[in-house]
């Protein structure tokens, strides 16, 4: 991947997370790994306004080009991540409602549907609330995180991770549907949840069912 292609992944993901109802207004981040560090999103500005010079190359050392736009707050959560998952290319945070609700209640999405193992896991956990942009959210993300590809974060969002940024915005678009399920079935009692034995079948399943997105 170039420099220009991966800045003009994060604009396209921004506009998509947009678009499609998963994020609002200038919340929600993205990022690519690029060399020895990563591109990401600027700090406060709104989808319409984002242009590829504005993504910001933020290196391992937490260094930015002087002169470069203000990194998202939430850098060193994504920077986290890369650094600790060799596994992982892109990130998409956002504060999509359903999963927002649910991580506002501090509930993980249980095994409902099979869908819920492109988490990576039988269920997507939510990692411990500490304030926006700290250290500390990041560290509790990435360990809550512990080699899934997607988690609720505590009275915040949502993050997905994946190999690229097409699979990445694909995880967070399905937890969120499954999010909006699962609410929807806390209207009517609850849901039936599928069992252990069950869930590891569609988890080993999915291991080619990504490959395959992947392709
Ligand atoms: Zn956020």
């Amino acid at each position: 991947m170039t420099e220009d292609e991966a800045r003009q992944q994060l604009v396209d993901g921004m506009r998509a997370l947009d678009a499609r109802g998963l994020n609002r207004g200038t919340s929600g981040n993205l990022s690519v790994r690029f060399a020895s560090g990563m591109f990401v999103t600027p700090s406060g500005v709104t989808p319409d306004r984002l242009t590829s010079d504005l993504m910001v190359f933020v290196d391992s050392d937490g260094s930015v080009a002087p002169g470069a736009a203000r990194p998202s707050s939430e850098w060193q959560m994504h920077m986290g991540i890369y650094q600790r998952r060799a596994d992982v290319n892109a990130v998409v945070h956002c504060h999509a409602r359903h999963s927002t609700i649910l991580a506002c209640a501090h509930r993980e999405i249980p095994p409902l549907h099979y869908m819920v193992a492109v988490s990576g896991g039988a269920s997507v956990p939510v990692a411990p609330y500490a304030t926006f942009g700290s250290e500390e959210l990041a560290e509790g993300v990435v360990r809550t995180l512990d080699g899934r590809l997607a988690c609720l974060m505590a009275n915040h969002g949502l993050i997905a991770l994946g190999p690229n940024m097409p699979m990445a915005m694909a995880i967070a678009e399905e937890i969120e549907e499954q999010a909006a399920v699962y609410c929807g079935t806390l209207a009517i009692g609850g849901p039936k949840l599928l069992g252990d034995d069950e869930m590891a079948r569609i988890l080993k399943a999915f291991g080619r069912y990504g490959q395959r997105l992947n392709d």
